[in-house]
Parts: structure tokens; sequence; C-alpha cells
């Protein structure tokens, strides 16, 4: 089971479009919808163990993309995959956590 992380972004891509033309396709808040299109997602139990790799994502905004603090943003811990970043490095910060 799972999505590959190619899915994942084309899913989260698709849902981020929707959200745009939801809200009456503003100018230049491609980065909210893509932040919030992962949030409705993961509350919808998708991507629950997907972390999206930065090489499936051109173009793709770094908002809400932080350096993972566990293995500073190398992917890796005592030569095994990071579990927090997934190996990407990198961490997504979650919208509407307060
Ligand atoms: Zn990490």
């Amino acid at each position: 089971m799972g999505k590959s992380v190619s899915e994942y972004v084309a899913w989260v891509r698709e849902r981020a479009h929707a959200i745009w033309e939801r809200e009456g396709r503003p100018e230049g808040a491609h980065e909210q919808h893509w932040t919030q299109a992962e949030a409705e997602l993961e509350t919808e139990g998708g991507a629950a163990t997907t972390n999206p790799g930065d090489e499936a994502a051109p173009g793709t905004p770094g908002a809400g993309e932080d350096i993972c603090r566990d293995c500073h943003g190398t992917g890796r811990i005592d030569g095994k995959l990071c579990p927090t970043c997934g190996g990407s490095g990198k961490v997504m910060e979650g919208i509407g956590g307060g």
C-alpha cells in the first residue's frame, strides 16, 4: 500500500489547483494552496507515511519546508534513513497546528 512520492505530489498539485479555483483563482497564493492541499490530504489519511521529496516537486515553493533538525538535512542518522524526514532531509511544517 501507499502512494509513491510522484503520485503524492500529483495528488497535492491537483488538490491545490482545486483549492485555487475554489477561492476564486487569487494570484500569488500558490504556496498557501499547496500547504493547504497537503493538510487536507493528510486529514484524509492518505499521506501518513509519505514524505514529499524535493526532487519530485520541481518548482514547488519552499513555504512550510524546513531542514530536518534530527538529521540536519542529511536525511541520514547513523547511516540509517532518518525517520523524521524519511530521508529527504526536509520536513514540512504543519499549518493549523495551533
Ligand atoms: Zn531527517
